[in-house]
């Protein structure tokens, strides 16, 4: 083992598990570092509390005497925990989290200071924020951005800062974030379910969507990735040869949690407890030294910057303990990936939720309604929900074999497909009164029981159906799940307002009676939206060619995925339920396409640097070592030392041969890169990237990690995946 490696690995042998202090009651530390409902109580004068109340749940404009109110009660709440800077938090379209610190301190002029914090400071700020990516906009209309308070997701201290969750937007009213569509997108879909569930229940207000995600991430130890250029600048590894062993014995899914990994967990519930995040599931995932994190589902709004600032959050914690997270997709190759499932629902202000089955036939058919619906808009909408989780990173994990494939399809189970089965037998117009009872008797009203034994779980489908609500598998773990979420709600709604115009029209000028005409559209969503369930394995080819015939996208890199997103029909989607205008829409695809390239662009260069610079230096190291050994041998036997030195040779003339094919796999991929990087046009160059330099690196890899199992194990720079990934 090299010196290097040794110390490398030294070091993480020899740590202990970091201690973690006694954890408290979670239930009594939960939101503790959160200005939430408790606190704002405590803190707001009532009609401060009212003001914000209002703004929380209408979307009621604050005045600026109130806002001032509340920034001072913020920030007195924020001083009495020793917090001593704002700063307002937001997510650019980099899909990382961004701040920007200021101190509450500030100086008047006559040697006196004092902490200040106002409304205006409160509600809106403009980051120096050139240098986020805005896909033109900015440049285009020469304006700035700004950050706003969005007072539906609670200001949060985190160390000494005072973390107030903001939109941001350009001074032309652009979004220049994730947040902003999700907001517009949750505001359409409440509208249209709200709409629809008045069908069953007047007393709807509003209708929330709801989002419970679940995390997968690698737990990799520092002084290794230390070793790793690749894993540094890319996040995952470029090259490694794959351990004797990784994850064939299933040995690590569910299994104890290593020590020092719980160590890291225990801290991490802790601050992700004060910070009013309620993780609530952690347990090893299929590969070694992958584990997963998930929460109680929450609104989505909350639920997405709770994601965001939970990935943010883990990173710090697992410094303190020495760690890496990879929340990269694919870190190694040849063992599982990881993904982020998105668990969606939609739940009424009455505490229904539409996506679960009642106790009467009534709310099983406004179940049946949503459940539709949800499927009808998959089916219509398959593409842009395959673009929304796009990207350089999710495309290793999306059809290579162990993740949901590139392709979208729904799986309801054996019990609901037969459901819809019998819905579509449905009369057309008027129902006689003895179907309507066979109805409400035996297919409506035997769902929940059904739904009780339904226990068959596709773990193959990228978007399925799992009780009560839907489990959106295809998401990559290191997206940000507003996109995903921006789309899914924005075609829901879209398809519930559809829905209920059809079924209205139904009622007045064919005269059917309510669920008559529920029954009429569904009959005839089922028929037309067949082709996007699938109950079978997901990851076969079978289902590659079913999916073909079928008329299915099955776009397997995100250069061809993203193109939909600009698509007239993606485009009016939006327009028509004020998401994104046009503008909006084209500056994310410019800004999402530039990404993917910058991604191959860096792993070519760090690749083409590791080969060259690590590899081939070591290769040839060793290769003197033989050619001296050769030469003694030579020097002791004469012309006999080929009968001794027959092994050696070989592996002198198999390195010279490894060496070369590196060195000119190295060139031919710059030269490919240069050559893409002349090509002014996105799009087009994006898709050189993806098939013309992105497939070189195969062949680099191929010959470095074959040098890896040739040369001697001392001289070896890079830790390997044995170390990466079995030391605990
Ligand atoms: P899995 O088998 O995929 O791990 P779990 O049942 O453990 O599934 O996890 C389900 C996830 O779904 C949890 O994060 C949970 O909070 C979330 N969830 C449960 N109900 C809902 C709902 N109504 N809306 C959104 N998410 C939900
Ligand atoms: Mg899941």
């Amino acid at each position: 083992m090299s010196t290097l490696r040794f110390h490398a690995l030294k070091q993480s042998l020899d740590r202990p598990p970091t201690l973690v202090a006694k954890e408290a009651k979670q239930s009594e530390i939960f939101g503790a570092n959160v200005f939430g409902f408790k606190t704002m109580r405590q803190f707001l004068t009532k009609e401060a509390l009212n003001s914000l109340m209002l703004a929380i749940n209408k979307g009621d404009k604050i005045n600026r005497p109130i806002a001032d109110q509340i920034a001072s009660s913020m920030k007195d709440w924020a001083m009495a925990k020793g917090v001593t800077h704002y700063t307002h938090w937001f997510q650019p379209l980099t899909g990382a989290t961004a701040e920007k610190h200021d101190a509450f301190f500030e100086t008047l002029g006559n040697g006196e200071s004092l902490e200040r914090f106002e409304g205006n400071q409160l509600v809106q700020q403009e980051p120096d924020a050139s240098s986020f990516p805005n896909g033109g906009i900015r440049n285009t209309f020469e304006a700035r951005g700004y950050t706003a308070w969005d007072p539906t997701s609670p200001a949060f201290i985190f160390g000494t800062t005072l973390c107030i969750p903001t939109v941001f937007v350009a001074y032309t009213g652009e979004a220049l974030d994730y947040k902003t569509p999700l907001l517009r997108a949750l505001n359409a879909v409440d509208h249209a379910a709200t709409d629809v569930a008045r069908y069953f229940d007047k007393t709807v207000k509003k209708v929330t969507a709801s989002l419970g995600w679940e995390q997968e991430y690698f737990l990799i130890d520092k002084a290794l990735v230390a070793s790793r250029p690749d894993i540094e600048m890319t996040g995952r590894t470029l090259l490694g040869h794959s351990s004797a062993k990784d994850q064939q014995l299933d040995d690590h899914y569910f299994g104890t949690i290593p020590a020092r990994a719980l160590n890291f967990m225990r801290d991490l519930e802790t601050e992700s407890m004060l910070l009013g995040i309620p993780v609530k599931t952690r347990h090893n995932e299929v590969a070694p030294n992958q584990f997963e994190l998930a929460p109680i589902y929450e609104e989505a709004n909350l639920a997405v910057d709770h994601n965001s600032l939970v990935m943010d959050v883990m990173q710090k914690v697992a410094d303190r303990h020495h760690f890496k997270v990879l929340f990269h997709e694919k870190p190694f190759a040849g063992v599982n990936g990881s993904g982020k499932h998105n668990n969606w629902s939609l739940s009424t202000d009455t505490g229904i939720n539409l996506l679960a089955p009642g106790k009467t036939p009534m709310s099983n058919l406004q179940f049946l309604t949503f459940f539709v619906n949800t499927i009808k808009a998959v089916h219509d909408n398959e593409e842009l929900l395959r673009a929304s989780i796009a990207s350089a990173t999710n495309d290793h994990r999306l059809g290579a074999n162990e993740a949901p494939p590139a392709i979208m399809s729904v799986f309801i189970g054996a019990q609901l497909s037969k459901v819809l089965h019998e819905l579509e037998g449905v009369t057309k117009g008027k129902l006689s009164p003895e179907e309507k009872t066979d109805l409400k008797l035996n297919v409506v009203g035997k769902i929940p029981e059904i739904l009780l034994d339904n226990t068959d779980r596709n773990r193959t489908s990228s978007f399925a159906f799992t009780g009560n609500k839907f489990e959106f598998r295809a998401v990559g773990s290191t997206a940000n799940c507003a996109n995903p979420m921006t789309v899914l709600n924005s075609i829901v709604a879209r398809q519930l307002i559809d829905f209920k115009s059809e079924a209205d029209a139904l009622i007045a000028t064919k005269g059917l009676k309510k669920d008559e005409a529920i029954f009429n559209v569904l009959r005839e969503y089922i028929k037309t939206s067949r082709n996007i369930l699938f109950e079978g394995n997901g990851y076969g080819d079978d289902w590659q060619a079913e999916a073909e015939k079928r008329g299915l996208s099955n776009n397997k890199n995100t250069p061809e995925a993203l193109k939909i997103k600009i698509d007239p029909k993606t485009i009016a989607l939006y327009e028509g339920l004020n998401v994104m205008n046009k503008v909006e829409i084209e500056a994310r695809y410019e800004i999402e396409i530039e990404e993917y390239v910058h991604i191959i662009q860096i792993e070519g260069r760090t690749l083409g640097d590791i080969a060259r610079n690590h590899v081939i230096p070591t290769a040839v190291k060793y290769q003197n070592i033989l050619i001296d050994n050769v030469k003694g041998l030579k020097d002791i036997f004469g012309k006999d030392f080929k009968k001794y030195a027959s092994e050696q040779l070989v592996l002198i003339a198999d390195i010279s041969q490894r060496i070369e094919a590196i060195n000119s796999g190295v060139t031919t991929m710059t030269n490919a890169r240069k050559k893409a990087n002349t090509v002014k046009d996105t799009t087009k160059k994006a898709a050189i990237y993806c098939n013309q330099v992105k497939p070189l690196f195969d062949d680099i890899r191929y010959h470095c990690d074959k040098l890896e199992l040739l040369i001697d194990d001392e001289l070896w720079p890079l830790a390997k995946y044995r170390e990466l990934l079995f030391t605990k």
